[in-house]
């Protein structure tokens, strides 16, 4: 039985061992009857991040490899045969590692990531490339409260920030260092236009800090700031790792292991 890993922690890394399991979701054609490259194992890999995470169907792991050899290790000593990156758009490290360890061990690998937000009219986005640039656009700003949805790993680039306000959202408490003026908001997305509306109201939100995490799960925010005319300081991605072949959906990624394994 071939055996595929996931590195998930994303909706897609989830979507994706699902229809592995489970079969196809409607519209794809990933498992057809009588198809020789089905049934498979399917690991999917959690961080440990989330004190209680949605749990993908299939095999899980949970915690951190030990770096590049020792995802390479894993790899070898669990006889995969496909490694699919599915993590988030910004987890650089672990997908530097993924690229790194495949090309150890010799694992085809595809690096799962969902398409970045585009603009559209109305949109008042300020383009930065990292959280410290991110905070440094803040401080120099005329900004006085901020809607900032970067994750709660992230919060230390702001920390220091003490003229400001921020509401922050996050899955699990925020841990220090923290900014001083902090407004928390406990929620696992998705998150409805009315819902974001409502907290850019409560909060007088003046400005929305948020990475291109892209998806539908949490584009809300940005609808709500262009009615409302609030400029968003938008983290731009890293890039994928040179020679990895990429998919940008569940359906895709689909479509590759049906070759590799054809
Ligand atoms: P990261 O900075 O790229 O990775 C740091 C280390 O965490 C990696 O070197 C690896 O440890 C471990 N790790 C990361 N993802 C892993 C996985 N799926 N399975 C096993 N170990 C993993 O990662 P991150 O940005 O902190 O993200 C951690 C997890 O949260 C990922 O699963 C990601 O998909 C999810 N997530 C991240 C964000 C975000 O904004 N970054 C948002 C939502 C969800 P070792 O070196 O020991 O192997």
């Amino acid at each position: 039985m071939r055996h595929v890993l996931i590195l998930g922690g994303t909706t897609e890394g989830r979507s994706l061992a699902e229809a592995l399991v489970a079969g196809a979701p409607p519209g794809t054609s990933a498992r057809p009857e009588g198809d020789a490259a089905y049934p498979l194992r399917v690991t999917s890999s959690l961080a440990g991040r989330v004190a209680r995470p949605v749990m993908p169907p299939g095999e899980v792991r949970v915690g951190g490899f030990g770096g590049a050899d020792g995802l390479a290790d894993w790899l070898r000593e669990h006889r995969v045969d496909a490694l699919i990156d599915a993590t988030h758009p910004f987890a650089e490290t672990m997908t530097a590692n993924a690229a790194l360890a495949a090309a150890a061990s010799h694992v085809p690998l595809l690096r799962l990531r969902r398409p970045g937000w585009v603009p559209v009219a109305g949109d008042d986005w300020r383009l930065v490339a990292s959280l410290d640039e991110a905070a440094a656009l803040l401080a120099d700003g005329p900004w006085q409260r901020v809607f900032l949805t970067t994750g709660r790993m992230g919060l230390a680039a702001f920390a220091h920030l003490d003229r400001l306000r921020f509401l922050v959202r996050s899955v699990d408490p925020p841990e220090p260092p923290c900014p001083r003026q902090l407004d928390t908001v406990l929620d696992r997305g998705p998150f409805t236009l009315e819902g974001e509306r409502e907290l850019l109201r409560q909060y007088a939100i003046d400005v929305v800090v948020t990475k291109d995490s892209g998806g539908s799960a949490t584009v809300s925010k940005l609808a709500a700031a262009r009615e409302a005319g609030i400029p968003v300081v938008m983290v731009r991605r890293p890039p994928t790792p040179e020679g990895v072949e990429t998919a940008g959906s569940v359906a895709g990624a689909l479509d590759w292991l049906r070759r590799r394994f054809a």
